[in-house]
């Protein structure tokens, strides 16, 4: 506060405080008019506001400065429960009110005037808590002009909900001004010469008009006694008198697709000037390349001069975000335009007055929605990213890709950087690898790591790292690049600037076996045993571990490991039971019944799948056509998010249906023929048992051994072909094979 009276110190303040305080709390409300009772209870919430904002200094400087540490506490919070004696709930709120000191110091001066009350302020400060930091104080000195101005809580939610909505990037342009399209007004002229004016005015036009109407027709004085209506004809006559002088401003675009030219917008914006029967006295242009490279803004500061001069009326500008991005000069501007009445006009439509509240958040508003658009990234560079990819095009050159071979118009030239390169070409060992590792992985249930094995065996190395690792192999083979897909920001879009080498379902398959943790823990980490994993303990119902044991006499086993992942309760000897389950899947693999089901389990969602996939990018290419028309203004909003809204859907559905599909493919399509099992067994590695396995068991059960069984059976009999039949004959009794087929 400017006028804050002088006290010799804070504790006098501080004295002062109280006794006043105390004056009010112990005066006779019953005894005072209720004129002086509304005074107070709006006094009195001034001065909770005041006294936030003034805790909230205290507390902010005791929290940096560590204070309550000297009274043996760890937080200021814990200070504040035990020496001021508040509760927790209490405590927690002033830390916040501290915080935002430093967070929201607009609303914390503004609860200083005692202006905004605590609980505004609050909430002001919620609400803008949601918004990217580099946006939180230009909202918030939106959203407390408004409060200021007079505007409710529930209208501030519905501005501060358009903030947040306008401080989202991605959004596609909304501009309440061109939603209006039945706005006009008609003069009509009466046989007698008399006018009859009538007219729909936007919202904000409205306003704009009411304020403008007030301001020109206030009462002469007390012996005014015209009408309002007959106040608001004169201001008419007398404004109408006096022609407005206008001012155009033109800057080079940076974001828009069918940019206008500086002299295209001079001319549309005098056009605009002659229709509104304004009278051109100067124009003021920044041609400078870039809005994000610091470049000079002379048109604009002479712009503010003239205006500072009292030689514009009006400005003209193509856009209100035309004007500037940068928050400073939009306030420099702002408080030139309050400061000499000036008003804003744009001609592709919306007026502006700037000494209305309305008309100044909306400003603010569409420079924050400007600046955060070009905050990241210059707006060209992006745009023209975003259209690069949208065609499918590639850009930059970073490392060749796995699978490519890539083909430079100066293979010669050393540096790196200078290669110009032409194309891609397919690596056809690579491609070939590939392919392999896609089919082995999808249809055969091989692990990643028995991938990267092979590769290296093979002496296929990845493009820079030294060696594969699981990683790099699932980050190879679900690149998009591979399906001739090219990513941006979340979206896959179709390219023929180089060939794929994988079909557009495989890729889907892969991108969706790693995205799913259970599956993808299977084929990046499979087990090295037969049947880790497959055996299953049938008390806790996990997966049985393979335990080796060092010492001579004891047999390798596979085993509950007890812990949070199972109950330790069962065990078996792994040769013996690796025997015996590799002899009856052999047999069921040989059988006709089993060979036949395999082979219709052959993946029959194949074509399905291929339809959903096209369904999907055909969905995707309509909204991107009606995001197209949409910003070339051939359909309006509501059919954009019908149609958005619509596709969406459609992708949505298709995808779930994709998703189950891909996610039942059967492994094991190639089986051998019966003939051939064996012979094929004997070749495979374990990882490819483990996958043939699969694709006829479920699991395999391993129940406890039968009463009066032991599991020593053989005791120390030397005749191993008798123990072998007895440890069989238990076995058998105690594994249930969980068939598939
Ligand atoms: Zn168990």
């Amino acid at each position: 506060m400017g006028s804050a009276p002088a006290f010799a110190s804070v504790s006098e303040a501080m004295d002062m405080a109280r006794a006043a305080l105390g004056y009010l709390a112990a005066a006779d409300a019953t005894q005072l008019a209720a004129q002086t009772q509304a005074e107070c209870l709006r006094g009195l919430e001034q001065t909770d506001a005041i006294s936030t904002a003034a805790r909230a200094g205290f507390l902010s400087a005791f929290t940096a400065g560590q204070g309550y540490s000297a009274d043996a506490d760890y937080s200021p919070r814990a200070w504040l429960i035990h020496k001021t004696r508040v509760s927790k709930g209490a405590a927690v709120a002033h830390a916040a009110w501290a915080r935002r000191a430093a967070t929201h110091p607009l609303v914390v001066a503004a609860l200083a005037t005692g202006e905004l009350s605590e609980s505004y302020g609050r909430t002001i400060c919620q609400w803008t808590d949601k918004l990217p930091e580099d946006c939180r104080g230009a909202a918030d000195a939106i959203l407390l002009s408004a409060a200021q101005a007079g505007m409710d809580l529930r209208d501030l939610a519905g501005l501060a909900a358009e903030i947040y909505e306008r401080s989202r990037p991605d959004l596609p342009d909304e501009d309440p001004a061109r939603a209006f399209e039945d706005r006009g007004v008609r003069l009509e002229t009466t046989f007698g010469g008399a006018g009859v004016l009538t007219g729909d005015l936007a919202p904000e036009c409205a306003a704009v008009v009411g304020t403008v109407l007030d301001a020109l027709s206030a009462p002469a004085g007390a012996e005014d006694d015209r009408t309002r209506e007959q106040r608001y004809h004169d201001g008419q006559a007398d404004r109408a008198e006096a022609q407005l002088r206008a001012g155009v401003y033109a800057r080079l675009s940076e974001t828009y697709d069918a940019a206008e030219s500086v002299p295209t917008q001079l001319e549309r914006g005098t056009d605009h000037a002659r229709r509104r029967g304004w009278a051109v006295t100067a124009t003021f242009k920044d041609d400078g390349f870039s809005g994000f490279k610091e470049i000079t803004r002379d048109g604009f500061g002479e712009l503010i001069a003239a205006i500072e001069a009292g030689a514009v009326d009006v400005v003209i500008v193509r856009d209100i975000d035309r004007l500037t991005r940068n928050l400073t000069d939009w306030n420099a501007f702002e408080k030139a335009c309050v400061r000499h009445g000036v008003r804003l006009s744009a001609y592709t439509g919306g007026d502006l007055d700037l000494s209305t509240a309305e008309g100044a958040y909306y400003g603010g508003m569409e420079t924050l929605r400007a600046r955060r658009e070009s905050a990241v990234k210059s707006a060209r560079v992006r745009e023209a990213q975003d259209r690069e990819a949208r065609k499918g095009r590639r850009v930059g050159g970073g490392q060749r890709w796995f699978g490519y071979t890539r083909i430079y118009a100066n293979p010669d030239e050393p540096n790196h950087k200078k290669r110009h390169i032409v194309r891609e070409e397919i690596n056809p060992v690579e491609a070939d690898a590939i392919r392999d590792a896609a089919v082995r992985i999808l249809d055969r249930g091989e692990s990643v790591a028995s991938i990267a094995r092979d590769w290296t065996a093979r002496g296929i190395k990845p493009v820079a790292a030294k060696q594969w690792w699981p990683t790099s192999i699932v980050g190879t083979l679900t690149s998009p690049r591979l399906a001739g897909l090219r990513e941006w920001q979340g979206k896959k879009y179709p390219t023929t600037q180089w060939p794929a080498i994988l079909d557009a379902d495989t890729h889907e398959r892969l991108v969706r076996l790693f995205a799913d943790p259970a599956r993808r823990k299977n084929v990046v980490r499979a087990p090295a045993h037969l049947l880790s994993r497959i055996a299953t303990c049938p008390k806790c119902g996990n997966g049985l571990q393979y335990r080796r044991h060092g010492q001579i006499n004891r047999a390798d086993s596979y085993g509950c490991v007890s812990g949070p992942a199972g109950c330790g309760g069962t065990a078996i000897k792994a040769e013996l039971l690796e025997e015996y389950v590799t002899g009856a899947v052999l047999d069921a693999l040989e059988s006709p019944r089993v060979q036949e089901a395999l082979r219709e389990g052959e993946d029959h969602h194949a074509p399905r799948r291929a339809e959903l996939l096209a369904q999907i990018r055909d969905a995707q290419e309509r909204q991107e056509e009606a995001r197209r028309d949409y910003s070339d203004r051939v359909i309006d909003r509501a059919d954009w998010l019908d149609i958005r809204q619509r596709t969406e859907d459609a992708i949505g559905a298709a995808r779930r249906e994709y998703d189950r599909l891909a996610g039942s493919a059967t492994v094991m399509s190639d089986i051998p023929p019966s003939e051939r099992v064996r012979d094929a067994w004997d070749s495979w590695s374990t990882d490819r048992r483990r996958a043939a396995i699969r694709a006829v068991l479920h699991r395999i059960i391993i129940k406890p051994l039968p009463p009066g069984a032991n599991a020593n059976v053989a005791g120390n009999s030397k005749n191993t072909a008798l123990r072998r039949e007895r440890e069989l004959a238990i076995l058998r009794r105690r594994v249930e094979l969980d068939w598939r087929v």
